[in-house]
């Protein structure tokens, strides 16, 4: 989607700090980071949010947690713990309309979250 930002991360149309990619999926670090690890999992193809998620993308959405939990490995959070976000319209905190899951992680998480 050409207005997207995500999708032009994805494009290589503007840089990012890019820890893993592949056919499908993207990672790459929060340009204003919430925890010492905040690394973003967005899929090459443009959802705009969870609600858009069509039958034919389940393993494509799959395919972005396994390579969140790849990444959590990869970066030393796992066997603590760490949290995956998908903020979803307004009210849950959306900003960037394609979907992402966060990787947040490198100490504790706080429950409610705010
Ligand atoms: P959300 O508010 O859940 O939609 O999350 C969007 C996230 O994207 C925020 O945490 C932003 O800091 C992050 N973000 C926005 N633009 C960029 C960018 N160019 N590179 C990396 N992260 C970005």
């Amino acid at each position: 989607m050409s207005d997207c930002i995500f999708c032009k991360i994805a494009e290589k149309k503007i840089p990012a700090k890019v820890v893993y990619e592949d056919d499908r999926a993207i990672a790459f670090d929060d340009v204003a980071p919430q925890a010492p690890v905040h690394t973003l999992v967005i899929p090459k193809k443009h959802v705009a949010t969870v609600l858009d998620i069509t039958p034919e993308d389940h393993g494509l959405v799959g395919h972005l947690f396994k390579v969140a939990a790849t990444i959590a490995k990869e970066k030393g959070i796992a066997e603590k713990g760490f949290r995956l976000v998908m903020n979803t319209n307004a009210d849950g905190g959306q900003s960037v309309y394609h979907i992402h899951l966060h990787i947040l992680g490198g100490r504790a998480m706080h429950w409610p979250p705010g």
